[in-house]
């Protein structure tokens, strides 16, 4: 049955070496601008897209040596394009870089429907993943009836007593895999509210390679990081090493994680109520290890992508044949990938291997010719993969949404229900430049970003979605497992 759904400077030089650098026009830094962005990740592209499509000038600003950020397409590693962050495209039907896809000459091609359990060396039978299904309804409903009783809480603490064997499979496939963090980490309030993301899709050429095309003719300074921002409710400074640039609104992408460790010194301080809301929105791990299996030593179909029954914490996910290829990816997430990834890729290649072996047989070590694997903790204007809010933390990701003067915050950390997503993030960005280009022209500030007619269909979406979380095991079984972050 199928299931559907610091090193600093070395890190630094590992992110610059895989960065694609010909799309992005590198500018040199100007005295003056409308709207400066910080970061030429997806939600730092779209809030420039937005600002340039107003009339009025933008800037981005990006520390790494190519524009994309947590998008980034190698297309060296192997023969075939490699996306060492994000992959899919999810909810096709209201994903707008589906269309963004096609206007840029990108090819889309359908995902696979979820992934199929192992248990050992076989497949799991029909029983065994409705056993499981029922278990993953079970669990959405405890944690429902928990925070309705109990308020916010770990997830984990509201899981019922009878997981048994399946403790390591509903923690990753439920935390890890979809938001980097285990269970006990995360917020349960927060884990409800992400949307269900199928049905999803890829880019032949790359999710990176897309972002980065869309990000043609919008002017870059690469290799630029910022280092401070002096912020008012007139203008902001916006200080480089390459100089500094006055902006009369300034857009922060940079992730949570990387404004939690001070990389960038706001002058005055954030106050307080921005500062909490950031210190709760750490990011996760997830890492892919990908590895070419030539000869097809898994004896799987194009695509196909397999869980575990696991019952603790060391287990992985599997994306076999990718478009056909003999690509294949592990992926690894949570404590578990945290401790892995700092290791080093020779760690993490013999984990995959490893556990390959022990769900399909074969001497994979041996089978694997090239590869290559992410350790996005230690890139250092990243620092993670995507934000997952520590229990308690759940408003804050509207709390950024609120204007502080001439300074907005954007970015996949700052969406309500599609955190963690490409989309999100994309369109995070483009509300916080709505904000920002509102202000430039002199319009009253709205309070939180984004239009009050938006924010009523978030609100709306958002309480449609709860009680997905909550349906019989009968629609989960339509619906299935899903991918990373697809909110089962
Ligand atoms: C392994 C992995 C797999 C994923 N899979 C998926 C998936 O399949 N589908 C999906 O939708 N999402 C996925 N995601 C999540 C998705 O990649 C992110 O949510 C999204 O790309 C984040 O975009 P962003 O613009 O918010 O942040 P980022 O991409 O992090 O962009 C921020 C930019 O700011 C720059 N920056 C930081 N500090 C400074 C500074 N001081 N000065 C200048 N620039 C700075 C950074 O270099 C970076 O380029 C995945 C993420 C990872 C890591």
């Amino acid at each position: 049955m199928k299931l559907t759904r610091r090193d600093f400077m070395a890190g630094a030089a590992a992110f610059a070496a895989i960065a694609p650098r010909q799309f992005a026009t590198a500018a040199t830094l100007p005295r003056e601008v409308d709207v400066a962005i910080v970061g030429g990740g997806a939600a730092g592209i779209a809030a420039a897209r937005k600002v340039v499509a107003s009339g009025r000038s933008a800037m981005i600003i990006e520390a790494g040596a190519g524009i994309g950020g947590r998008c980034t397409t190698d297309s060296t590693s192997f023969n075939t394009p490699f996306d060492r962050g994000a992959r899919w495209l999810y909810n096709n039907d209201t994903n707008p870089l589906i269309d963004l896809a096609r206007t840029a000459r990108i090819d889309l091609v359908q995902g696979p429907r979820g992934q199929r359990i192992r248990i050992g060396r076989r497949n799991a039978r029909a029983g065994e993943t409705e056993e499981f299904l029922a278990l993953v309804v079970r669990v959405n409903r405890a944690m429902q009836d928990a925070i309705h009783t109990r308020g916010d809480l770990p997830a984990a603490q509201a899981l019922p007593n009878d997981v048994g064997d399946w403790a390591g499979t509903l923690d990753f496939q439920l935390g890890a895999m979809q938001t980097g963090k285990n269970l006990g980490d995360l917020s349960a309030a927060d884990l409800l509210t992400l949307q269900p993301r199928e049905p999803l899709s890829y880019c032949r050429q790359g999710v990176g390679t897309l972002i980065a095309r869309l990000a043609d003719k919008i002017p870059v300074a690469l290799s630029t990081p910022v280092t401070a921002i002096k912020w008012s409710a007139r203008d902001a400074q916006i200080e480089t090493g390459a100089g500094t640039l006055t902006a009369r609104a300034v857009i922060v992408t940079a992730s949570a994680s990387v404004l939690n460790a001070g990389v960038i010194k706001f002058t005055p301080e954030l106050p307080k109520r921005q500062s909490d809301a950031l210190s709760k929105l750490t990011l996760g791990s997830f890492d892919h290890i990908a590895l070419e299996l030539p000869g097809n030593p898994l004896g799987l179909a194009r695509d196909d992508s397999f869980i575990e029954k696991s019952s603790d914490r060391r287990t992985g996910l599997l994306l076999a044949n990718i478009g056909a290829t003999s690509l294949c990816q592990v992926d690894v997430a949570g404590s578990f990938g945290a401790e892995l990834s700092a290791q080093g890729e020779a760690a993490m290649v013999d984990f995959a291997a490893e556990w390959l072996r022990n769900l399909f047989g074969g001497d994979i070590a041996k089978a694997v010719q090239r590869k290559s694997v992410t350790r996005w903790n230690n890139v250092p204007y990243v620092m993670g993969a995507m934000s997952a809010a520590l229990p308690g933390g759940q408003p804050s990701r509207r709390i950024l949404m609120e204007p502080l003067g001439s300074l907005f915050f954007a970015g996949e950390a700052i969406h309500e229900t599609q955190w963690g997503s490409v989309n999100g993030a994309w369109a995070s960005g483009e509300r916080a430049a709505e904000a920002a280009i509102r202000k430039v022209s002199g319009a009253k500030a709205e309070g939180p970003v984004g239009s009050t007619k938006e924010r009523a269909k978030t609100k709306k979406r958002s309480s449609q979605s709860a009680p997905s979380h909550a349906s019989p095991a009968s629609k989960s079984r339509d619906r299935g497992l899903s991918w990373p972050g697809s909110g089962f």
